[in-house]
Parts: structure tokens; C-alpha cells; sequence
């Protein structure tokens, strides 16, 4: 993984001409002794009161224990567990937020998310509209988001992404880490594969309606991707080289995310998939299923769809030669980049390599496994672009396929 001292160097010298965001980030553990060093970290920072935030699982798997550290050295502590609803789920939805801004004191001068995704959601926004910085102690590798700045939320059912704060320092222990089930772990690698296509529809955004692009960001997400890739049988028998890589690729792909203030290059036309999905169960008030589980089934759906239907229609648009009366200027740039594009679309695995790599991890492969019907499956296809203004292909295809008669 990069060190952030390497990101800073790397940034300093990327000529892309974007902005690029300050890292906030001070720290970033990942260690055995990671919860020792979260102590040491308070004490150094001079914090007096820290507010733990939790639910009961990962109170039980790593915040009782670093609140033994806590209580050890003296360092004040309040502890604030997040209650699941009656589906058994802890969502990050308003009544969740409520129970963690009452639950933090307002002498608190540190929040310390100790959980999976949603712990962290929930801490980020909090301590963010509390004026208090948070530290990140994940209990399971099986998000891309704990150093983010984006908290989605679910506010009346609708899930929003608020731009909120990364936190200040990361620490995530490999002996929890290891020990967190293997369904959480096939979620994290779920949602590094994604990255294949998120990576492609940022380069065609880019191609084709002229977004804004960091190769260094992309770099990043793609060496976190290989990463990945490369290990895993290491992964799936959750030794510690391989939970210490899926980590790694977990943060690296975040920090790519925070250098550019937006999340384009971890999350395509995949994720949009994975969101109408959530918010369709949501709705109909079914439990939730893991982000990462949804993006591995939704990242094969989508390979499918770019390297066939969407291939045709751009090779389809290729044979039209530049002169199309009043085309819009992205069907132009798409003619104009014809020859990328494919080659693009072409450079990217198979859906079925991407089917055997998550069978070895025990995770789920087809949308039913997860609860998910073909209808659902369908709809998302034709509707999932509308939730997020992104010019992914999954957007374009949906919007030109009926003009070029690819319905
Ligand atoms: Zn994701």
C-alpha cells in the first residue's frame, strides 16, 4: 500500500491540472498491536474524552477491548451502541444518527468509529455536524469506504451520500480483521473487483462528456484492484497476508477516492446497480444485504452488458463517421474515441473470471442468492443510471440504444 508520505510525493507531481484535495489523514495502522497504538495516538494528540461508537457485534469483537485499553490508561471514554432495527439490521438512517448525537457528550473532543460500514457512516456524519474529529477502527475488511468523506444516509427511505469528513487517523487490527466472517470478507473483495468497470466508465465519462480525471487516482485504484486480484487464495483462506493485502487495497482505493473529492473512480455504472437494488429493499423493507456482496453480482451483470449490447451499439456509432446531424456532442466524442473505447471494453476480464474469483471466496454470484429478482435485476439495468448524474456507459447505453435501434 502506499504510504501516505509516497501519496504526498506522487500528488505533488501528478500534472494533471485537477485539484487535488489535501489528505487529512495523519496516521494509518494496520497492525497487530493496532488498538494499543489507537491509545497511544490519544494520548499523544492530547485528547481528554473519546465517544466509542458501535453496535453490538463489534462492541463484543473489538470495542469492549479497547475500551479495557481506555480504562487502563486513564483515558476518559464514553461508550455509544447503536441499536438495530427491528429487522435486526443497524441502519445509517435518522434514527440511528439521533441515537449517536445524543449518545456523544458534548465535552467529547474525539469520536472513534469501531465497526463495519455503517459505524463509520453513522460516526463520520455525527462527529462532522458536531464539529469533532473521528478516527476510523474497522472490525471487518469489507468496505472501500472507512477513509472516505462521503456518508450515505437513509433519511424518510431515500439513500443520500453526504459529503461530510475523512477521519484523522485510521487503525485497523489484523487480528480482528482475520477473525471477521468469511461473508464480510467476500463483500470487501466484492467491492474491489467493481473497480474494474467503475475505473472504465470513469475513463469513458471522461472520453466521451469530458469529467475530469487524475491518472494518479486511477493508478491507484487499479494497483489496490491487482492487488487484490493477485491474492486471492490467500484471501479466501483468510491468512494474514492476504486480509493484510484486502485491507490495503480497501484504504488505498479510499485515499484515491479523498486526492479527488469524488468518488468516480471506485464507483460506475456497478455501483449504481448495487444502490437501486438497496433502495428498492428499503422500500418494500426487506433486510439489507452487504454493499460489497451487492457490487460482486452487480459487477458481473454489468461486465456482460458493456462487453456485448453496449459494444455493439458502440461499434454501431463508430460506422456512423462523425457526421451525424444534430448529435449531441457526446455521441461525437464517442465516435472520436471509437477506437479507445473498444479497446478499453476489450482490456477488461470477462464476467465469468470475475464469477470464479468470488466462488472462491464463498460469496454470492447470481442476483437471487441475494434476493434479488430477475425483474429487479431488469429494472435497475434500464433505471439505475437516473439515481447518480454520471456519464457511465451504463447511462450512455440507456439513453442512445433506442435512438440507434438497440433496445
Ligand atoms: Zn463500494
Amino acid at each position: 500500500m502506499i504510504t501516505l508520505k509516497e501519496l504526498s510525493k506522487l500528488t505533488k507531481s501528478c500534472t494533471c491540472g485537477n485539484r487535488h484535495f489535501d489528505i487529512t489523514i495523519e496516521e494509518i495502522v494496520i497492525s497487530h498491536d493496532a488498538l494499543q497504538q489507537t491509545v497511544s495516538y490519544m494520548k499523544n494528540k492530547q485528547f481528554h474524552k473519546a465517544a466509542i461508537i458501535a453496535d453490538q457485534m463489534t462492541f463484543h469483537v473489538a470495542g469492549k477491548k479497547l475500551s479495557n485499553m481506555f480504562k487502563e490508561s486513564n483515558f476518559n471514554h464514553e461508550i455509544v451502541i447503536i441499536q438495530p432495527n427491528e429487522l435486526g439490521d443497524v441502519i445509517a438512517n435518522e434514527i440511528s444518527l439521533i441515537e449517536a448525537l445524543l449518545g456523544i457528550s458534548p465535552d467529547t473532543d474525539i469520536v472513534i468509529a469501531v465497526g463495519s460500514g455503517t459505524i463509520h457512516d453513522i460516526a463520520r456524519f455525527t462527529s462532522y455536524k458536531m464539529g469533532k474529529p473521528f478516527i476510523s477502527v474497522p472490525t471487518a475488511p469489507s468496505v472501500d469506504g472507512f477513509n472516505s468523506m462521503g456518508a450515505p444516509v437513509v433519511i424518510k427511505g431515500v439513500k443520500t451520500t453526504y459529503q461530510m469528513q475523512a477521519p484523522i487517523a485510521l487503525f485497523a487490527d489484523i487480528t480482528i480483521l482475520k477473525q471477521a466472517p468469511k461473508d464480510m470478507i467476500a463483500a470487501g473483495f466484492g467491492d474491489m473487483i467493481g473497480k474494474y468497470t467503475s475505473l472504465a466508465d470513469w475513463s469513458f465519462s471522461h472520453f466521451s462528456a469530458g469529467e475530469a480525471y487524475c491518472p494518479l487516482s486511477a493508478q491507484l485504484t487499479k494497483e489496490a484492484l491487482e492487488d487484490c486480484v493477485e491474492s486471492i487464495n490467500q484471501i479466501a483462506e483468510a491468512d494474514e497476508a492476504g486480509i493484510k493485502t484486502l485491507i490495503e487495497s480497501l484504504v488505498q482505493s479510499g485515499l484515491a477516492m479523498l486526492l479527488i473529492g469524488h468518488s468516480s473512480p471506485a464507483s460506475g455504472g456497478e455501483h449504481h446497480l448495487s444502490h437501486y437494488w438497496e433502495m428498492e429493499f428499503l422500500k418494500q423493507g426487506k433486510a439489507q444485504v452487504l454493499h460489497g456482496a451487492k457490487v460482486g453480482v452487480s459487477s458481473q451483470l454489468i461486465l456482460k452488458l458493456y462487453k456485448s449490447d453496449f459494444l455493439k451499439l458502440v461499434y454501431k456509432i463508430g460506422s456512423l463517421e462523425v457526421q451525424v446531424p444534430n448529435s449531441k456532442d457526446q455521441q461525437n466524442n464517442v465516435i472520436a474515441k471509437n477506437t479507445e473505447i473498444i479497446k478499453m471494453i476489450n482490456s477488461l476480464p470477462d464476467a465469468a473470471t470475475l464469477t470464479s474469483l468470488l466462488q472462491k471466496l464463498g460469496g454470492a454470484v447470481q442476483p437471487a442468492e441475494l434476493g434479488i429478482s430477475s425483474e429487479l435485476v431488469r429494472d435497475s439495468l434500464n433505471h439505475a443510471h437516473l439515481l447518480r448524474n454520471r456519464c457511465t456507459m451504463l447511462k450512455f447505453w440507456n439513453e442512445q440504444r433506442e435512438i440507434h435501434k438497440y433496445i
